[in-house]
């Protein structure tokens, strides 16, 4: 095996370089940003295929550098996808992917592919090219629907996952809880997941002064609650703006919501909210924030609450405490870990607003000064240490498949 590897990722549902916190992007697309910057670096030839996107004017050309490229393919409207037309648009995404490699001669020594849709067509270059297809599911169809909440997903997304696990080499899972809903609800084979969590860019994500993020944020000079995420009802922001009802006559408090800039149902249903429980003069939509300046808000707030129904991993618990900013959080994700290396992670039992509520008044009260970054933290979540474990992977799951590869493919690089 050569010592620089040649890795296609696969985003086909989001572009990486959309902005986060809108409706579909995320904490995926900051995953794939770094992971791929830190290969790079390391001298790997990394590809990232993605979606066209009309509103952009990177649409269908390929960009970056030479061993980092973003390559813009043609692509189906996902709004018109449904369980009889998911395969001719499977088949025109891998043909598209496998025409652009043909007309550049470009061959790969793995897949690495991120969320359902990307996982099929992984399924499918795996067989046609030959190389180990290496899966992230970020979100998982079964699990989100037996939370109940906000839009069903369809069981040809659920049924299309099962067909992933069973032909993927390896998926990497970000968490140990992530790993057993593979395994108890899509009867996964444990051997072939591995557990790697998402990292946390240090350079970016770092104590400063409280007074001078409020200055940089345009923020009132208030204690301040931080919310940060996409407006969707698993993220239960709903239940954070009834949490903070009792506090409504007090004007030296704020609660500031970073993400959602679409003024679709989800952004109407969190302003009905906030009406009906008569705080909307208490919070600041800020819309979404370039994620170069998510710093200044951590360092702006006294403490961020994730009061989520569910998360994949929880990145803002880890970008808020980076930054010296102590979160109060329900048991989801990452963030049992998380609190066990770092104190000022407070989980709270259950997630009804009452007990957010309780918690909250409980910082209110004892608001310090802003706490040094977490060195540990840091440590064991840094992007360096992330990315060479997943290296390891990909060199083991390589590895393993040499003689398989060998043996059933005239494919040569
Ligand atoms: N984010 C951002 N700008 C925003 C809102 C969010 O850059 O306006 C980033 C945030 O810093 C974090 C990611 O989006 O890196 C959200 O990740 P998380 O794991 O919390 O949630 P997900 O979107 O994966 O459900």
């Amino acid at each position: 095996m050569e010592d620089t590897l040649r890795i296609a990722i696969l985003s086909l549902h989001t572009c990486p370089l959309n902005r986060p916190g809108s409706r579909y992007t995320g904490g995926m697309n900051i995953y794939i940003q770094n992971l791929a910057q830190e290969l790079a670096r390391r001298g790997h030839s990394v590809d990232i295929y993605t979606c066209s996107h009309p509103d952009d004017d990177l649409c269908n050309l390929v960009v970056g550098s030479d061993n980092l490229r973003l390559i813009h393919i043609e692509s189906p409207d996902y709004s018109l996808i449904s369980e009889e037309t998911l395969g001719n648009h499977i088949a025109m995404l891998s043909d598209s992917i496998d025409s652009f490699c043909l007309e550049q001669n470009k061959h790969y020594d793995l897949i690495h592919s991120h969320y359902w849709l990307s996982g099929i067509v992984g399924s499918k270059l795996k067989q046609k090219w030959c190389v180990p297809h290496i899966t992230m599911f970020h979100t998982l169809g079964a699990v989100k629907n037996s939370l109940g909440l906000g839009i069903l997903e369809p069981e040809y997304r659920i049924l299309n996952e099962q067909v992933i696990i069973k032909n993927a080499d390896l998926i990497v899972a970000s968490t140990q809880k992530e790993k057993r809903e593979l395994v108890n609800r899509y009867s996964a084979d444990p051997a072939r997941i591995e557990v790697v969590p998402c990292g946390i860019n240090a350079a970016l994500f770092h104590p400063v002064d409280k007074e001078v993020a409020r200055q940089m944020c345009g923020l009132a000079p208030k204690k301040t609650a931080l919310f940060v995420g996409r407006l969707d009802p698993l993220k239960a922001l709903g239940n954070l703006l009834e949490a903070i009802s009792p506090l409504k006559s007090r004007d030296d408090f704020q609660l500031v919501v970073v993400g959602g800039n679409d003024h679709g149902v989800d952004f109407k249903a969190i302003m009905d909210a906030a009406c009906d429980y008569e705080v909307s003069h208490s919070v600041n939509f800020i819309g979404s924030v370039p994620h170069e300046r998510m710093h200044l808000y951590y360092n702006a707030a006294d403490f961020c609450v994730i009061p989520s129904y569910y998360e994949s991993f929880g990145l803002v618990a880890l970008e808020s405490l980076a930054c010296g900013t102590p979160v109060i959080a329900t048991d989801v994700g990452e963030i049992r870990d998380i609190a066990g290396i770092c104190q000022s992670c407070r989980i709270i039992k259950g997630n009804t607003p009452s007990e957010l509520s309780m918690n909250i008044t409980a910082m209110l009260d004892r608001i310090g000064n802003k706490k040094n970054g977490y060195s540990k933290l840091v440590d064991h979540y840094g992007w360096g240490h992330v990315a060479d474990r997943i290296l390891q992977q990909y060199k083991a799951v390589i590895d393993r498949n040499a003689e398989y590869t060998q043996q059933r493919c005239s494919y040569k690089s």
